[in-house]
Protein backbone atom coordinates (compact mmCIF):
# COMPACT_ATOMS: atom_id res chain seq x y z
CA UNK A 1 0.00 0.00 0.00
CA UNK A 2 1.06 3.79 -0.99
CA UNK A 3 -0.20 7.45 0.59
CA UNK A 4 -1.04 8.05 -3.31
CA UNK A 5 -3.16 5.09 -3.76
CA UNK A 6 -4.93 6.37 -0.74
CA UNK A 7 -5.69 8.91 -2.74
CA UNK A 8 -3.56 10.97 -1.61
CA UNK A 9 -2.27 14.05 -4.09
CA UNK A 10 1.46 13.84 -5.11
CA UNK A 11 2.30 17.67 -3.14
CA UNK A 12 1.47 16.00 -0.02
CA UNK A 13 3.05 12.57 -1.64
CA UNK A 14 6.14 14.48 -1.85
CA UNK A 15 6.52 15.89 1.29
CA UNK A 16 5.92 12.18 3.03
CA UNK A 17 8.86 11.25 0.86
CA UNK A 18 10.96 14.07 2.55
CA UNK A 19 9.51 12.31 5.62
CA UNK A 20 10.39 9.58 4.77
CA UNK A 21 7.42 7.78 5.37
CA UNK A 22 7.72 5.39 2.69
CA UNK A 23 4.54 2.99 3.80
CA UNK A 24 0.93 3.96 5.60
CA UNK A 25 0.44 2.59 8.86
CA UNK A 26 -2.92 0.20 9.69
CA UNK A 27 -4.75 3.63 10.95
CA UNK A 28 -3.53 5.47 8.34
CA UNK A 29 -4.84 2.79 5.49
CA UNK A 30 -8.27 3.17 7.21
CA UNK A 31 -8.64 6.84 8.05
CA UNK A 32 -7.38 8.27 4.78
CA UNK A 33 -9.52 7.27 2.52
CA UNK A 34 -12.48 7.18 5.01
CA UNK A 35 -12.01 11.13 5.53
CA UNK A 36 -11.07 11.86 1.89
CA UNK A 37 -14.37 10.56 1.41
CA UNK A 38 -16.08 13.60 3.61
CA UNK A 39 -16.67 10.54 5.96
CA UNK A 40 -17.37 10.46 10.18
CA UNK A 41 -14.53 8.27 11.35
CA UNK A 42 -14.43 6.62 14.96
CA UNK A 43 -11.02 5.14 15.68
CA UNK A 44 -9.36 3.36 18.20
CA UNK A 45 -5.72 4.19 18.47
CA UNK A 46 -2.94 4.87 20.71
CA UNK A 47 -0.11 7.14 20.61
CA UNK A 48 2.61 5.49 18.47
CA UNK A 49 0.54 4.17 15.48
CA UNK A 50 0.82 7.23 13.44
CA UNK A 51 -3.24 8.22 14.36
CA UNK A 52 -1.98 12.28 13.80
CA UNK A 53 -1.00 11.73 10.07
CA UNK A 54 -3.98 9.50 9.46
CA UNK A 55 -6.21 12.49 10.21
CA UNK A 56 -4.08 15.23 9.70
CA UNK A 57 -3.32 14.40 6.05
CA UNK A 58 -6.34 13.76 4.42
CA UNK A 59 -7.69 16.84 6.21
CA UNK A 60 -5.13 19.13 4.77
CA UNK A 61 -6.02 17.80 1.04
CA UNK A 62 -9.59 18.69 1.54
CA UNK A 63 -9.03 22.04 2.37
CA UNK A 64 -6.51 22.44 -0.06
CA UNK A 65 -9.36 21.17 -2.82
CA UNK A 66 -12.13 23.41 -1.36
CA UNK A 67 -10.87 26.49 -2.61
CA UNK A 68 -13.65 28.81 -0.44
CA UNK A 69 -11.09 31.39 1.28
CA UNK A 70 -11.42 31.49 5.03
CA UNK A 71 -12.99 34.76 6.17
CA UNK A 72 -11.84 36.64 9.21
CA UNK A 73 -12.36 34.97 12.70
CA UNK A 74 -13.26 31.98 11.35
CA UNK A 75 -12.00 28.33 11.19
CA UNK A 76 -12.34 25.60 8.50
CA UNK A 77 -11.10 22.57 10.61
CA UNK A 78 -11.14 22.54 14.54
CA UNK A 79 -8.50 19.72 16.39
CA UNK A 80 -9.45 19.66 19.70
CA UNK A 81 -6.61 18.04 22.08
CA UNK A 82 -6.37 17.67 25.66
CA UNK A 83 -2.85 19.19 26.74
CA UNK A 84 -1.23 22.35 25.32
CA UNK A 85 1.75 19.48 24.97
CA UNK A 86 -0.14 17.81 22.45
CA UNK A 87 -1.79 20.81 21.04
CA UNK A 88 2.45 21.87 20.10
CA UNK A 89 3.10 18.33 18.80
CA UNK A 90 0.05 18.15 16.58
CA UNK A 91 0.26 21.85 15.16
CA UNK A 92 3.77 20.94 14.16
CA UNK A 93 2.68 17.35 12.57
CA UNK A 94 0.24 19.89 10.73
CA UNK A 95 2.96 22.44 9.63
CA UNK A 96 5.07 19.68 8.57
CA UNK A 97 2.75 17.80 6.38
CA UNK A 98 1.19 21.02 5.02
CA UNK A 99 4.47 22.21 4.01
CA UNK A 100 3.99 24.10 0.55
CA UNK A 101 0.01 23.84 0.87
CA UNK A 102 -0.62 27.53 1.56
CA UNK A 103 -2.87 26.93 4.49
CA UNK A 104 -3.08 29.00 7.75
CA UNK A 105 -2.06 26.85 10.95
CA UNK A 106 -2.62 28.07 14.95
CA UNK A 107 -2.39 26.17 17.82
CA UNK A 108 -4.21 28.10 20.91
CA UNK A 109 -3.95 26.35 24.76
CA UNK A 110 -4.15 28.09 27.97
CA UNK A 111 -2.16 29.27 30.82
CA UNK A 112 -0.25 31.65 28.28
CA UNK A 113 -1.71 34.94 26.86
CA UNK A 114 -4.64 35.02 25.01
CA UNK A 115 -4.08 38.44 23.25
CA UNK A 116 -1.20 37.25 20.71
CA UNK A 117 -4.01 34.26 19.88
CA UNK A 118 -6.61 36.78 19.60
CA UNK A 119 -4.41 38.81 16.98
CA UNK A 120 -3.59 35.61 14.95
CA UNK A 121 -7.22 34.78 14.66
CA UNK A 122 -8.18 38.36 13.03
CA UNK A 123 -7.23 36.56 9.50
CA UNK A 124 -9.00 33.81 10.01
CA UNK A 125 -6.95 29.96 10.05
CA UNK A 126 -7.77 27.00 7.78
CA UNK A 127 -6.68 24.23 10.89
CA UNK A 128 -6.86 25.69 14.69
CA UNK A 129 -5.88 23.01 16.99
CA UNK A 130 -6.46 23.76 20.58
CA UNK A 131 -7.77 22.86 24.25
CA UNK A 132 -11.10 23.33 24.78
CA UNK A 133 -11.11 25.40 27.50
CA UNK A 134 -9.00 28.15 26.04
CA UNK A 135 -11.02 27.49 22.61
CA UNK A 136 -14.16 28.08 24.75
CA UNK A 137 -12.57 31.55 25.68
CA UNK A 138 -11.51 32.82 22.55
CA UNK A 139 -14.95 31.82 21.31
CA UNK A 140 -16.79 33.76 23.94
CA UNK A 141 -14.43 37.01 23.16
CA UNK A 142 -15.98 36.72 19.21
CA UNK A 143 -12.32 36.16 18.35
CA UNK A 144 -13.31 32.64 16.58
CA UNK A 145 -16.52 31.91 15.13
CA UNK A 146 -17.74 28.46 13.99
CA UNK A 147 -20.09 28.76 11.45
CA UNK A 148 -17.67 27.87 9.02
CA UNK A 149 -15.87 24.94 10.43
CA UNK A 150 -16.32 21.59 8.18
CA UNK A 151 -14.33 19.72 10.13
CA UNK A 152 -14.07 18.63 13.51
CA UNK A 153 -11.63 16.53 15.04
CA UNK A 154 -11.35 14.89 18.81
CA UNK A 155 -7.75 13.68 19.68
CA UNK A 156 -7.72 11.46 22.65
CA UNK A 157 -11.05 12.33 23.35
CA UNK A 158 -10.66 9.93 26.43
CA UNK A 159 -8.12 11.97 27.67
CA UNK A 160 -10.10 14.69 27.14
CA UNK A 161 -13.21 13.63 29.33
CA UNK A 162 -10.45 12.31 31.77
CA UNK A 163 -9.17 15.82 32.62
CA UNK A 164 -12.90 17.18 32.83
CA UNK A 165 -13.39 18.90 29.91
CA UNK A 166 -17.03 17.35 29.18
CA UNK A 167 -18.61 20.66 30.21
CA UNK A 168 -16.64 22.51 27.48
CA UNK A 169 -17.22 20.33 24.69
CA UNK A 170 -20.32 20.13 25.05
CA UNK A 171 -20.82 24.13 24.82
CA UNK A 172 -18.00 23.33 21.91
CA UNK A 173 -20.62 20.68 20.39
CA UNK A 174 -23.31 22.75 20.81
CA UNK A 175 -22.35 25.69 18.71
CA UNK A 176 -20.58 24.00 15.71
CA UNK A 177 -22.50 23.91 12.64
CA UNK A 178 -24.86 20.65 12.36
CA UNK A 179 -23.36 19.83 8.64
CA UNK A 180 -19.98 19.00 9.10
CA UNK A 181 -17.49 16.08 9.44
CA UNK A 182 -16.57 14.59 12.80
CA UNK A 183 -13.38 12.49 13.56
CA UNK A 184 -13.14 10.87 17.04
CA UNK A 185 -9.68 9.43 18.12
CA UNK A 186 -9.37 7.39 21.22
CA UNK A 187 -7.29 5.55 22.70
CA UNK A 188 -10.26 3.35 25.13
CA UNK A 189 -13.64 3.49 24.58
CA UNK A 190 -15.46 3.87 27.79
CA UNK A 191 -19.28 4.22 27.81
CA UNK A 192 -18.84 7.90 28.34
CA UNK A 193 -17.22 8.40 24.84
CA UNK A 194 -19.52 5.76 23.32
CA UNK A 195 -22.17 8.00 24.36
CA UNK A 196 -20.05 11.13 22.78
CA UNK A 197 -19.84 9.24 19.63
CA UNK A 198 -23.52 8.34 19.54
CA UNK A 199 -24.16 11.88 19.78
CA UNK A 200 -22.07 13.43 17.37
CA UNK A 201 -20.82 10.91 14.82
CA UNK A 202 -22.89 10.06 11.77
CA UNK A 203 -22.44 6.61 10.22
CA UNK A 204 -19.04 6.31 11.35
CA UNK A 205 -16.20 4.09 9.70
CA UNK A 206 -15.30 2.64 12.46
CA UNK A 207 -11.22 2.14 12.75
CA UNK A 208 -8.97 -0.31 15.25
CA UNK A 209 -5.47 0.02 14.80
P1 LIG B 1 1.44 9.40 16.28
O1 LIG B 1 0.86 8.05 16.59
O2 LIG B 1 0.56 10.20 15.39
O3 LIG B 1 1.83 10.12 17.53
O4 LIG B 1 2.79 9.18 15.41
C1 LIG B 1 3.88 8.44 15.93
C2 LIG B 1 5.18 8.73 15.18
O5 LIG B 1 5.22 8.00 13.96
C3 LIG B 1 5.41 10.17 14.83
O6 LIG B 1 6.73 10.51 15.19
C4 LIG B 1 5.25 10.24 13.32
O7 LIG B 1 6.14 11.20 12.77
C5 LIG B 1 5.63 8.84 12.86
N1 LIG B 1 4.90 8.35 11.68
C6 LIG B 1 3.57 8.47 11.45
N2 LIG B 1 3.21 7.84 10.32
C7 LIG B 1 4.34 7.32 9.79
C8 LIG B 1 4.62 6.55 8.61
N3 LIG B 1 3.66 6.19 7.77
N4 LIG B 1 5.90 6.18 8.39
C9 LIG B 1 6.86 6.53 9.25
N5 LIG B 1 6.68 7.25 10.38
C10 LIG B 1 5.42 7.64 10.67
Amino acid sequence: MTFASLGLIDPIVQTLVSLDYTTPTAVQEQAIPAVLAGKDVMAAAQTGTGKTAGFALPLLQRLVKKTSKVSPNSARALVLVPTRELAEQVHESFKAYGAGLLLRTMVAYGGVSINPQMMNLRKGVDVLVATPGRLLDLHRQNAVTFGEVQTLVLDEADRMLDLGFSKELDQVFAALPKKRQTLLFSATFSDQIRAMANRLLREPVRIEA
